[in-house]
C-alpha cells in the first residue's frame, strides 16, 4: 500500500495535484471536503450536522470526520493505497489516521505540504469562487477558513515533522513543476519502502527454496531462522550445541534464542528492498514480536504466502531429502519428520489463522514443479507491487 496525505491551505492546489496522483499511483482518493459536500447534497444526518459549520468556514468536528473517513476506508480496504486531501486537519485527526492505518495493517508513507502564502490563497480562492459554485469560496468565509488553517491545521505539521514524514513543496511553481516535485518525493519514499513477505507452509512444502529464489529475483534479504540456527551449529558455539540438542528431540528452538538472531539480521541489513521470512513467525508470540520488530523500521508485513502440499507428498519429499546431502539434522528419522509436521499443525497453523484476520493470505498450490510454483508466486508479487517488475 502507498498512503499519502496532501496538505496545504485552501487554494494550494491539492485537488489539482490529486487528479494526477490518483491516476499515476492508482490510489483511492479521500477528500473530506468532497465527502462532506456529498453528505450535504444527499441530505444525510451527518450532512445536516456539518452544513452550517462548512458555510461559516469552520472545521467540522473530529467525530463527524472519523465517521465519514472510516466508512470510505473500510469499503475500499483492498485499494492500492489512499490519497488524503484535506485530512488530517487537526492534531486529533493525525492520531485518528494513525489508528486507521494500524487497522489496515499499513502506515502513512508521507505528508506532502504544498506551501503558498496567504495572499495567494485568497487570490486563488476568489478566482475559483467565480466558477466553483461553492458558497464557501467568498472573501468572508475564505478569511475564516484561513484562520482555522493557521490555528488548528498548521500544528498538524509538527506531528509529521517529529516522525520524519513531512515534505514541503513550493506551491508557487507552475502546476507541472509542483507535480514533478511531489512525484520526486513519492518515488524517493517508495524506493525506501520495505517489501516484507512471509512464507508459510509445512516443512517440505518448498517455502525455503522458493523464498531463497524470490529473494534473489527481487533483491530481498532472505531471513530463514533455520539457516541462522544451522550456522550456530556449524560454528559449534555453545548456543549451537544447545540448538542441536533441541533439534534432535524435534522441539522448537525457544524465542529467547531466535529473536535476538532475527533482530541482529534486520539491524545488519542496510539498504535492502525488504525481507522474506521463512520459518518465522512460527508461534503466536513470534508473530507479535515480528510486527513489533518491523514497526521499529516503520514497516509491516506486506504479503503472506501459504504454500499448500498434501501430507503424504510432504512426507515423501522430506524422506527423500533425508537421504541426500541436503538432509537437515532434524529430518534424520520418520519419527522426527512426523513430529515436525505435527509441531507445524499445533503451533504455526494458529499463526496463519491470526494473520487471516488482518491480511489477505495468498494460498499457493505447492504441488507442481518448482519453476511453476515460483512463476505463480512471482506473478502474485508483481501484481501486488507494481514497482517490483
Ligand atoms: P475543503 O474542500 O477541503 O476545502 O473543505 C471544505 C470544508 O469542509 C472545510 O472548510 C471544513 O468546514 C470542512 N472540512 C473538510 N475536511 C475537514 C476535516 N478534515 N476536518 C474538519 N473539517 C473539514
Amino acid at each position: 500500500m502507498l498512503n499519502i496525505a496532501l496538505f496545504g491551505p485552501p487554494g494550494a492546489g491539492k485537488g489539482t495535484q490529486s487528479e494526477f496522483l490518483i491516476k499515476k499511483y492508482k490510489l483511492f482518493y479521500i477528500s473530506t471536503g468532497d465527502l462532506l459536500r456529498d453528505e450535504l447534497a444527499a441530505g444525510t444526518k451527518l450532512g445536516k450536522q456539518a452544513r452550517d459549520i462548512i458555510a461559516e468556514g469552520g472545521l467540522v468536528s473530529d467525530e463527524i470526520i472519523v465517521q465519514i473517513i472510516e466508512k470510505n476506508i473500510k469499503s475500499n480496504s483492498d485499494a492500492n493505497g489512499f490519497l488524503f486531501d484535506g485530512f488530517p486537519r487537526t492534531y486529533i485527526q493525525a492520531y485518528i489516521l494513525e489508528g486507521l492505518m494500524i487497522k489496515l495493517n499499513s502506515n502513512l508513507d508521507c505528508l506532502i505540504s504544498i506551501e503558498v502564502p496567504e495572499k495567494e490563497s485568497i487570490k486563488r480562492l476568489l478566482n475559483r469562487g467565480k466558477t466553483s459554485g461553492r458558497s464557501d469560496d467568498n472573501e468572508t468565509v475564505i478569511r475564516k477558513r484561513l484562520k482555522e488553517y493557521k490555528e488548528k491545521t498548521l500544528p498538524v505539521l509538527n506531528f509529521y515533522k517529529e516522525r520524519n514524514m513531512y515534505y514541503a513543496v513550493n506551491g508557487m511553481q507552475s502546476i507541472p513543476e509542483v507535480t514533478e516535485s511531489v512525484e520526486k518525493i513519492i518515488n524517493e519514499r517508495l524506493s525506501k519502502k520495505l517489501l516484507n513477505i512471509v512464507m508459510f507452509g509445512h516443512p517440505g512444502s518448498g517455502r525455503g527454496s522458493l523464498g531463497k529464489a524470490l529473494a534473489k529475483k527481487y533483491d530481498l534479504e532472505f531471513v530463514a531462522t533455520g539457516a541462522m540456527l544451522d550456522e550456530e551449529i556449524k560454528n559449534d558455539s555453545e548456543l549451537g550445541r544447545k540448538i542441536k540438542q533441541l533439534y534432535e528431540s524435534g522441539q522448537l528452538v525457544p524465542d529467547e534464542i531466535v529473536i535476538p538472531l532475527i533482530e541482529k539480521k534486520l539491524q545488519n541489513s542496510k539498504d535492502v528492498r525488504g525481507f522474506i521470512f521463512k520459518g518465522f513467525p512460527r508461534t503466536l508470540v513470534q508473530s507479535y514480536i515480528l510486527d513489533g520488530l518491523l514497526k521499529k523500521y516503520d514497516s509491516y508485513i506486506a504479503k503472506i504466502f501459504d504454500i499448500k502440499v498434501d501430507t503424504l507428498e510432504l512426507i515423501r519429499r522430506l524422506d527423500k531429502r533425508s537421504k541426500t546431502d541436503e538432509a537437515m539434522p532434524y529430518d534424520s528419522s520418520t519419527e522426527k519428520i512426523v513430529k515436525r509436521l505435527q509441531e507445524h499443525e499445533d503451533k504455526t497453523v494458529p499463526v496463519i489463522e491470526k494473520y487471516k484476520e488482518t491480511h489477505d493470505i495468498t494460498e499457493i498450490d505447492g504441488t507442481p514443479t518448482f519453476d511453476t510454483v515460483l512463476r505463480t508466486i512471482s506473478k502474485e508479487i508483481e501484481n501486488s507491487f507494481k514497482n517490483m517488475k
